[in-house]
């Protein structure tokens, strides 16, 4: 059983660390060697040994039309074949600018860049140059990315000074990162009381999808953006996975609100390496060579890419979010009925296309809470359901996605195969 990923891991591992190119993708997490895939289509994953599955990570976010959807492979083949770098502006991403400041209602301008962690590095930079202050406040369990200032962890609750995450991180680089929990007005009040003049900015996901998926309170998205209006600081929505994900217009359009900043990633590239930030003119206009503030990148703008994430959000433009979003619900609901029918402590948030089995019985509203499911239940669920080919995050930390791929009957055997796991 899965034969040639094995092989190719156990070389791979000589070559590469830990034999990924990154780390989630080990499935570390879940006690399992991971799969090498070779090609997908729809929702669909053909692994190096043939065997078939379908996919509920999507690249973790990008594939919302599903694998080697018609638009995107067609737009990205006749790029290719008007070479597939210039250095030099080209037209697709004047129109990729112009269509993703058409659907999100916060944005003014925007600048191509080549991932989520270049963008949101880059939108720390610009808030700093726009404030004149170096503080940034994050939430725990929220990912930005792998950049320095956002790899801090709390040593408990709220947190005036971080210790970074990660070996080679300088304690000086995130001693300007404060840390709340997620859902945590007061916590964010405090920081304030205490740092408000010194914050540039607050980064938040929207919607939580990097400890499981952790919906924002009523109040709390408001809440952020009173806060940095009175005390001078912007917010920056880091929308990599909300955007064109939660609606077309993102969680700003979804939650009617206009941060200041805004990320993305994932999705705006249709599978190709992509991310941007964008925001109001006034602090976008500081960009170099309109401002000094200085961004650049060999890549960016790519041909190729631009026309992976144009075709991608031209489809999604005319898409039927509606639709997704009641046959994620129903399929959730269905989900949750079978594995709570087991006795197991289940939870099923979910949101738009999104949706996360959390092992416990306690609502959860941030990462304490996702932290303190049973993890060992989720691994159980894993690898059973992996067994069966249903393809679902390597980690009880990861959101589940649905793609406009997945049709009925993708979801009646999943849920088929979910009857099946023994808990
Ligand atoms: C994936 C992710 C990032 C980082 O994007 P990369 O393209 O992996 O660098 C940043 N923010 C959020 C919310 C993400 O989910």
């Amino acid at each position: 059983m899965d034969d040639a990923s094995r092989k190719l891991f156990e070389k791979s591992r000589a070559l590469v660390p830990g034999g990924v190119n990154s780390p989630v993708r080990a499935c570390h997490n879940v006690d399992s060697l991971p799969l090498f895939i070779a090609e997908a289509h729809g929702c669909h994953l053909i692994d190096a040994d043939g065997k078939n599955y379908i996919d509920f990570v999507l690249s973790w976010g990008p594939m919302i039309l599903g694998h080697d959807a018609a638009p995107v492979t067609e737009a990205v083949c006749s790029a290719a074949k008007r070479g597939t770098s210039y250095g030099a502006p080209c037209p697709d991403e004047v129109a990729l600018a112009e269509a993703v400041v058409a659907a999100m209602p916060g944005l003014e301008m925007v600048r191509m860049v080549n991932s989520g962690t270049e963008a949101t590095m880059s939108a720390l930079r610009l808030a700093r140059a726009a404030t004149g202050r170096d503080k940034v406040l994050k939430f725990i369990g929220c990912y930005h990315g792998h950049a320095d200032p956002f790899l801090a962890a709390a040593g408990s609750g709220v947190a005036t000074f971080s210790i970074p995450g990660t070996p080679g991180v300088p304690q000086s680089v995130v001693a300007d990162t404060l840390l709340a929990p997620y859902n945590d007005l007061a916590a964010v009040e405090e920081i304030f009381a205490v740092h408000g003049p010194a914050i540039a900015a607050v980064i938040v996901e929207p919607v939580a999808a990097n400890m499981g998926l952790v919906l924002p309170k009523p109040g709390f998205l408001e809440g952020l953006r009173a806060l940095t209006t009175q005390h001078g600081s912007l917010l920056v929505f880091d929308e990599v996975i909300t955007g064109f994900r939660v609606a077309f217009g993102g969680a700003q359009a979804r939650f009617n609100i206009d941060p200041d900043l805004t990320t993305f990633g994932k999705i705006i590239g249709g599978g190709l390496p992509v991310g941007a930030f964008g925001g109001k003119r006034r602090y976008m206009e500081l960009v170099a060579p309109q401002g000094n503030v200085y961004q650049a990148g060999t890549l960016s703008g790519n041909p190729l890419a631009m026309a992976a994430g144009l075709a991608t959000v031209r489809a999604l433009a005319v898409a039927d979010y509606g639709a997704l979003e009641a046959r994620t619900s129903a399929f959730a609901t269905a989900l949750r009925d079978i594995l709570a029918a087991k006795g197991v402590p289940v939870q099923m948030p979910t949101l738009a296309s999104m949706f996360c089995p959390y092992f416990c019985e306690h609502e959860v509203t941030d990462f304490a809470g996702a932290k303190a499911c049973d993890q060992k239940l989720f691994t159980n669920f894993y690898k059973q359901m992996r067994a069966q080919g249903i393809y679902l995050a390597p980690s009880g930390f990861e959101t589940g996605m649905v793609s406009f791929a997945h049709t009925e009957d993708d979801f009646s055997r999943t849920l088929d195969a979910a009857r099946k796991v023994a808990l």
